[in-house]
């Protein structure tokens, strides 16, 4: 009875283990070669000017629909291609796609039209990334104002004098730098006057949680951007009133489901056409 008992419990146990483990494995298996059979798919989400409603940009994000697993979200798959090292030929591949696509959106008559790139710490670490960039651009004969590139505070601070170094020869060419889910880290404030960038991506908490006392902070952050010669961007707006509170805090620039939803790229020219898409209610009272 005892030997059945633990044998029992014995099962038990290493049933629960490989209900734990098999996901992560199954998909790390999966991501391996993903890339290689086509499995990935950029979409884009606009983001847009609050007063004028126009289109600002597009922000660029990475979609992997796997035939085994389905659609794994980029907040489970690309922390697993930075441990895998897989991230800097994924990170190459957005690029070059995303350099393809704005271009011929460019050539389509959209002429000031500029791409929103998502930056992997590791991607950024790269020895050779402003080379990187640099020939791409050129591949696609677009000029830096195309593009934009998103970094985390996390990945400029590391080494923040070769981040610099790196930062300046970007803008130099006319790229843009964002600073992406800004709030988040523990050393905002202090670290924003040394880092080289032009805009800043208020992370879509503080957005979630302004209702009350929660917009004092999207309106220091405003206020700190505005006083830095920065532009802001709320990530994240979803009703009509987080956009109203956010226009009378001057925020200029805002990204959320309220406007438009992530769509695939062969959607992008109609949206561009038409704004049909893209819903912006004015401000309550003008
Ligand atoms: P992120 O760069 O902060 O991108 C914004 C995320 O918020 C996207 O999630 C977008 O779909 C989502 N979002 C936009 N508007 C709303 C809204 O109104 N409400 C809500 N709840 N969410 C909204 P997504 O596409 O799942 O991407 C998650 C993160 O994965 C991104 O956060 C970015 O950090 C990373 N990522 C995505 N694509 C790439 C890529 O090509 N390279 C790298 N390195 N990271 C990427
Ligand atoms: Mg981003
Ligand atoms: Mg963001
Ligand atoms: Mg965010």
């Amino acid at each position: 009875q005892v030997k059945k008992g633990s044998r029992n419990g014995y099962q038990f146990y290493s049933q629960t283990l490989v209900v734990d483990v098999q996901p992560q494995l199954k998909i790390e298996a999966q991501l391996l070669g993903a890339l290689e059979r086509g499995e990935f798919q950029l979409h884009y989400q606009p983001l847009i000017e609050l007063k004028s409603g126009r289109i600002h940009s597009l922000e660029c994000l990475l979609r992997w629909v796997s035939p085994v697993l389905g659609a794994v979200s980029p907040a489970t798959f690309i922390p697993l291609a930075e441990e895998r090292g897989l991230i800097v030929e994924l990170g190459s591949w957005v690029l070059r796609q995303a350099a393809e696509h704005v271009s011929t959106w460019r050539d389509a008559g959209h002429t000031q039209l500029c791409v929103s790139v998502n930056i992997s710490p590791v991607q950024f670490e790269q020895p050779d990334f402003v080379a990187l960039v640099e020939s791409i651009l050129g591949e696609y004969h677009l000029p830096g104002q195309a593009l934009l590139l998103e970094l985390t505070e996390g990945s400029l601070i590391k080494d923040l004098a070769a981040s610099n170094v790196k930062l300046a020869q970007l803008r130099a060419r006319g790229i843009r730098i964002g600073l992406d889910d800004f709030g988040t880290g523990f050393s905002s404030l202090s670290y924003l006057r040394q880092l080289q960038v032009d805009i800043l991506k208020i992370d879509r908490s503080f957005i979630s949680a302004m209702e009350g006392e929660g917009s004092a902070f999207v309106q220091m952050i405003v206020q700190l951007a505005q006083h830095l010669g920065l532009t802001t961007v709320a990530e994240g707006i979803e009703t009509h009133s987080q956009r109203v509170v956010l226009t009378a805090l001057n925020c200029e620039i805002g990204q959320g489901y309220l406007f438009c939803r992530p769509q695939p790229a062969d959607a992008i020219p109609f949206l561009l056409r038409s704004h049909q898409h893209v819903r912006v209610p004015e401000p309550v009272g003008s």
